[in-house]
């Protein structure tokens, strides 16, 4: 197939890449949309534990921003905050909220964190929204994404469903990739001279539950102004922790040791540039309009 329909608006999408899975671009909003399958069966080739090493300082730094802002919102309630969480993976989102005393919680198909949540008591429910049905009497103050919906093919009932579960002044949180960052432009170029891993090391082609579509912020916005959410800022996230980033390279199994190297050594050259450049996390806090 040379083009799909663009999830977002509507217009042609073109097929632009052939990885694993192929690519489109939408030549009228700029949404990137694969033809990837989610894999049920959870084999993902990232070693759990030398990846939180290196990941878990840079998203609880994250998830602090976001909870920031968060309170800053909601700062007129005199009382604990009730949200829902989507895909909790690991449980740090949850652990952060709890920290904070913020009532979150969440919803994740896999049980490989299981541990981690019980022993934590954090209130995870296993299987998928919103077939699990979870709800809060008076709706949810706030339903998060964090680095998830992204891996969401259907996002027409998503969003119908996100609309049903958010009380009237609900906010809609969603911390994502971006396809204008630092990392999917250079992503980009070296696709252009025969270099393919990192494009599809970027959109998780060889994890169990690859991406889905790669936003911008404007392609994003169009998407969710469609359904009655009104964005009310967004804020540039930390996409790399210099001093963890070597861990990080590490725990992929598929790089190899002097690749690791060269990496690494890469990446502190570049660091000036990747800062100054634009964001490859961002966090949008959208409101539901009645
Ligand atoms: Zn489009």
């Amino acid at each position: 197939m040379d083009y799909i329909q663009c999830p977002v608006c509507g217009n042609q999408s073109k097929l632009k890449y052939k990885l694993k899975f192929n690519i489109y671009k939408c030549h009228q909003c700029g949404l990137y949309t694969s033809d990837a399958n989610f894999d049920l069966s959870f084999q993902s080739s990232l070693e759990l534990d030398s990846r939180e090493i290196g990941l878990k300082k840079l998203r609880f730094e994250n998830f602090n921003t976001i909870v920031k802002a968060l309170k800053v919102f909601k700062d007129d309630e005199k009382r604990t905050l009730k949200g829902l969480e989507i895909g909790s993976g690991n449980g740090w989102w949850l652990k952060v909220c709890q920290e904070n005393g913020i009532g979150c919680i969440g919803i994740e198909p896999e049980k490989a964190h299981e541990d981690y949540h019980k022993e934590n008591g954090l209130n995870v429910y296993y299987g998928f929204y919103p077939d699990l049905n979870i709800k809060s009497e008076q709706g949810f103050d706030f339903i998060i994404f964090n680095d998830v919906f992204e891996h969401i093919r259907d996002l027409d009932g998503l969003l119908i469903s996100l609309k049903k579960d958010l009380n009237d002044n609900g906010l809609l949180i969603i911390n994502i990739p971006m396809s204008d960052g630092f990392f999917y432009k250079t992503a980009q170029l070296l696709y252009k001279i025969g270099i393919k891993s990192f494009l599809e090391r970027l959109w998780q082609f060889n994890f169990h539950s690859p991406h889905m579509n790669y936003f911008n912020q404007n392609n994003l916005e169009l998407l969710l102004n469609k359904y009655g959410f009104l964005k009310t800022t967004n804020i540039k996230l930390k996409s790399l922790d210099f001093s963890t980033s070597k861990e990080r390279i590490k725990a992929d199994k598929d790089i190899s040791k002097l690749k690791a190297m060269v990496l690494t050594a890469g990446l502190r050259v570049l660091k000036p540039v990747i800062l100054a450049s634009r964001s490859d996390i961002r966090v949008f806090f959208f409101k539901k309009q009645i």
